[in-house]
């Protein structure tokens, strides 16, 4: 027990969040590298992968494990067990990119220091803001041409708003870099084959006491709760920086954390009871194998192979024998896992994403994920008639695994899926073609602006062309309106009317 009790206090589990190319396969590669996992970079992923056109990328999920592999990635680093949870980007961004955000206890959040806050950066920082969770933030790229570092916290500070704490500063940037000034230790790490530049170092200089007199304060408290996040410079590529910043990094973030059930009490990761939640089901693309993934993050309890579970929603007891790892290779003990790790459960179709499971006869209940509002809408429309059945089969347990969000017209006559990428629709017509038999056509309807509306507010009569009214898979109604502008038109006519966005 004793055992276990160390392994917990020693487990970060976070997710880099960051815009495409700012440098999140490059970081994970260097973090990977410090922990002996690989050996080169360059191996994480087919880095060409994320360029490649979607049937490409199905091409690649059928040959399988690629993007499951990749899916939570583990490292040991000075005495800690570290798990980083793949946020996927790109053309396969969709709502498992916001739902493994819930099953992390910090975030790394990476920045392009020539670029600054950018949009997919931006949203994935709300998702997380809400939650409360740490935030460490890496500018990265320093080794090039890069804004002001003043500036760019200032930006970090009002577009997030979120308070910064810089724990290093950049001198200089591009080809003057002269390195990273450490405001713990109040030195200067100079960059590899830097040619003194006296004059980028007295600037720097003043800004560094700059930052000590103005800055805020450093408070680990604020940090805990994500209210402060600790600023740090560097390059992934060069891997400048970076030791700085895992080493700060692992002080800070926190170990596994309890979690709320639904009537309120709090399960402790120290707890000996075994609980965790499904925050991800990933489909096998082969239609030959119909099996899916269940990813589990563990709550509390140690995880032994063979052990006997029950899923809280039905009450079905399971024995979690099929389930994979997701460690480093050559590790030894591999029988066992702990809170703050991910496993992955084969399943036939017994898991949906929020589900619960514990073991012994105490049942817990943790709530269900949030639900993201979606962006872009499809009519879907089933090209042979013939097949109905197969057809409304299919689209239900589509939805319920979490592929994509489903409305109905409110007169309840056409089927509108919803989506937070555009990929989520090709999966989703790929699935229902081979694991379904049933060909599928979609009628863009483009992008819209999901409200969900009081229903005792409602008069249908507030629908138009321009905000068209839906009702969610609940019954709920809501308006999707054609842009912002359609929203406050909307709003200007019906003031008194409650209009809620999801998360
Ligand atoms: P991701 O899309 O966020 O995963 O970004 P990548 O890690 O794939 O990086 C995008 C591009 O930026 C690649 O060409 C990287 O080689 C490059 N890159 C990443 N980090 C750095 C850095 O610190 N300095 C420079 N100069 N280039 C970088």
């Amino acid at each position: 027990m004793d055992n276990f009790q160390e392994q917990l206090k020693n487990r970060r589990t976070f997710a880099i969040i960051s815009h495409p190319d700012a440098g999140k396969t490059t970081l994970t590669e260097q973090l990977l590298l410090h922990g002996g996992v690989i050996r080169e970079a360059g191996t994480v992923k087919g880095r060409g992968a994320k360029k490649l056109a979607s049937s490409d990328w199905m091409a690649i999920e059928q040959q399988r494990g690629i993007s499951v592999t990749s899916s939570v990635l583990q490292f040991d680093y000075d005495g800690k067990r570290i798990n980083i949870l793949d946020t996927p980007g790109h053309e396969d961004f969709s709502e498992d990119t916001y739902r493994t955000l819930m099953a992390v206890d910090s975030v790394v959040m990476v920045v392009d220091a020539a670029k600054g806050i950018e949009p997919q950066t931006k949203k994935l920082f709300e998702i997380v803001s809400q939650r409360g969770i740490p935030v460490f933030t890496f500018f990265n790229k320093i080794d090039r041409d890069a804004r002001s570092p003043l500036d760019l916290v200032d930006e970090l500070e009002t577009v997030l708003g979120i308070q910064a704490y810089p724990m290093n500063w950049p001198i200089g940037s591009g080809q003057i870099l002269q390195g990273i000034y450490d405001l713990q230790k109040d030195e200067l790490i100079p960059f590899k084959n830097a040619s003194s530049n006296p004059e980028v170092v007295a600037e720097g200089e003043d800004e560094v006491e700059l930052v000590k007199d103005a800055g805020n304060e450093f408070d680990e408290d604020a940090i805990a709760h994500g209210k402060l996040t600790p600023v740090f410079f560097g390059s992934a590529l060069a891997n400048f920086g970076v030791t700085e910043f895992l080493r700060e990094y692992l002080k800070y973030a926190p170990a596994p954390v309890p979690v709320a059930t639904i009537d309120g009490s709090l399960v402790e990761p120290s707890d000996t009871q075994f609980t965790g939640f499904v925050f991800k089901i990933q489909a096998n693309m082969d239609p030959r194998h119909r099996d899916r993934i269940a990813f589990l993050r563990i709550v509390s309890g140690e995880f032994d192979r063979g052990m006997d579970v029950t899923l809280q929603r039905t009450g079905k007891k399971m024995r979690l024998s099929n389930v994979t790892q997701f460690m480093a290779e050559e590790r030894e003990n591999v029988q066992t896992a702990v809170p703050g790790d991910i496993i992955g459960i084969y399943d036939t179709g017994n898991f949906q994403i929020g589900d619960t499971i514990y073991s012994g006869k105490k049942s817990v209940e943790f709530p269900d994920l949030p639900t993201f509002t979606p962006e872009y809408f499809n009519k879907v429309i089933a090209k042979d008639v013939m097949k109905q059945k197969s057809y409304h089969k299919g689209i239900a347990q589509l939805v319920q695994e979490g592929t994509i969000q489903l409305y109905q017209s409110w007169s309840g006559t056409e089927y509108i899926i919803g989506a937070v990428g555009q990929l989520q629709f090709e999966v989703f017509k790929f699935r229902m073609e081979n694991e379904y038999n049933v060909e599928i056509a979609f009628e863009p309807i483009g992008s819209k602006v999901a409200r969900w509306i009081n229903p005792d507010q409602l008069d249908e009569k507030m629908a138009s062309s321009r905000n068209l009214l839906v009702r969610d898979r609940y019954d709920q109604p809501v308006f999707l309106f054609e842009n912002k502008f359609a929203l406050n038109w909307f709003k200007d006519k019906y003031p008194n009317i409650d209009l809620e966005e999801k998360m």
